[in-house]
């Protein structure tokens, strides 16, 4: 594998151009405490992604620079950082509440203790990735799709990551022979008709990096889509920039899957970026993942699913936090999830409601799961309970399974018989 500075080049000649770039709609403004944490760094700056990621703040030194910590949190971060590190963009940083110990922002990106004190069920690896890798860096689980794990590199550590357990190995990125493996794989498997860019976070690399692998998959003819997996839009939209979207453009039909887990998240710089997206041909989805005390109530998922609604994003998944080691503290019960559903069906639009879905252990694959309406049922009818608990009964059968005679053609009053000229002329007919 590269290191990260083979590929990732911050001062080479691929350096995209600034965000703050006058012809890409909607301008961006300041992040909530942008100026009161990095009030001297100018616009210039402040828009380029690679002076977000060469500032990201890696140490809790750094971190208490803007955060007041105890000494007793000065020393648990630094404890849990000898095992699992801490990457914070300044953008990132500047959506916290810094005072507030439940800021759901800050839960997602500060480490706890509780990452290495609380262990009940989780293991490093819970969904088996390394068993259903089929080449270095390629997971083949499902028939007709494939994972291209690129880089282990994000600018922001998620604490309830999924896959923690490479933060050990420190910065890595694929190099050109692995990745020519995985194309070599996904060649010669005509079934595959769907790939999946993911890490880390793939738009760690640099366009030029990226647009050589989607342009080497887009000779593959059974390569009917590309999804890229990416975070960027919410922890450091700034990376959203106009070489990336030409890239899109070209290559299309690629997907966007992103990650807003919180209403705090959805900013007009992360608004902006799913908008240049968008205008590059490419849909955006969310998949959120739920956390105990950041975005586990009905009350907070329906804000973060509108939110996401009015920027464009349609919420595609809720994912129960996968059993990871290091996570413990952050999971809720799946039955949290499904209630979370019930509560928000019928009650808010269906577009804003998420699929909550499982990802089974020992590689499994993901399940879908939704409260059960369902309160008895017959042979030919269902009795069903409403979003508000009202029992409806609905018949059960299909054209094939006749309930019910109707009078013959002949037997019908002349009232209901259309004149059939005068029907086809008009543009619609209603009766
Ligand atoms: S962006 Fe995704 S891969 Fe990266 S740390 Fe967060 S959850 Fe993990």
């Amino acid at each position: 594998m590269d290191t990260l500075s083979d590929s990732y080049n911050c001062e080479g000649d691929d350096e995209p151009p600034s965000s703050s770039d006058d012809s890409e709609p909607p301008q961006c403004i300041p992040a909530s405490n942008r100026i009161k944490l990095f009030g001297t760094v100018p616009d210039k700056d402040w828009n380029d992604w690679k002076w977000q990621f060469r500032n990201r703040v890696t140490s809790v030194e750094q971190l208490s620079k803007y955060a007041p910590l105890s000494a007793t949190r000065y020393a648990e971060i630094n404890t849990v950082t000898k095992t699992y590190p801490l990457s914070i963009t300044p953008y990132y940083l500047s959506l916290m509440d810094l005072n507030n110990p439940q800021d759901p922002v800050a839960m997602q990106a500060i480490p706890s203790i509780e990452e290495i004190t609380v262990r009940y069920t989780g293991v490093e690896d819970p969904l088996e990735e390394e068993r259903d890798s089929v080449v270095p860096g390629l997971v083949h689980r499902y028939p007709d799709r494939v994972l291209m794990v690129l880089t282990d590199i994000c600018p922001m550590l998620c604490r309830h990551c999924t896959r923690k357990r490479e933060w050990k190995n420190g910065d890595w990125v694929r190099t050109p022979d692995d990745i020519e493996k995985m194309l070599n794989y996904i060649r010669g498997n005509t079934n595959i008709r769907d790939v999946i860019l993911s890490g880390g976070d793939c738009l760690t690399l640099s366009n030029k990096h990226l647009a050589n692998v989607i342009h080497s998959l887009r000779q593959i003819n059974h390569v009917e889509i590309i999804r890229i997996g990416t975070r960027f839009p919410v922890v450091l939209p700034q990376r959203i920039d106009s070489e990336f979207c030409d890239i899109l453009s070209e290559y299309g039909p690629i997907w966007l899957n992103t990650h807003f887990n919180t209403v705090n998240e959805i900013t007009p710089e992360s608004a902006a970026a799913v908008d240049r997206i968008i205008r590059a041909g490419v849909p955006v989805n969310n998949q959120s993942v739920l956390m105990r005390g950041i975005n586990d109530t009905v009350e907070k998922q329906t804000r973060l699913c509108q939110g996401l609604l009015k920027i464009k994003v349609r919420p595609y998944y809720l994912f129960q936090c996968d059993e990871v080691q290091g996570t413990d503290h952050l999971r809720t019960s799946i039955d949290t999830g499904i209630k979370i559903i019930e509560g928000m069906r019928g009650f808010t639009s269906g577009l804003a409601i998420p699929n909550f879905a499982v990802d089974l252990p020992q590689g499994g694959g993901k399940i879908t799961l939704q409260p059960n309406y369902i309160v008895a049922r017959s042979e030919k009818e269902i009795l069903f309970s409403n979003y508000r608990g009202r029992m409806i009964n609905c018949n059960n059968v299909s054209a094939d399974q006749p309930v019910q005679t109707y009078p013959a053609p002949e037997a019908i009053p002349d009232k209901l018989i259309y004149n059939l000229p005068e029907v086809m002329d008009a543009d619609r007919v209603i009766i």
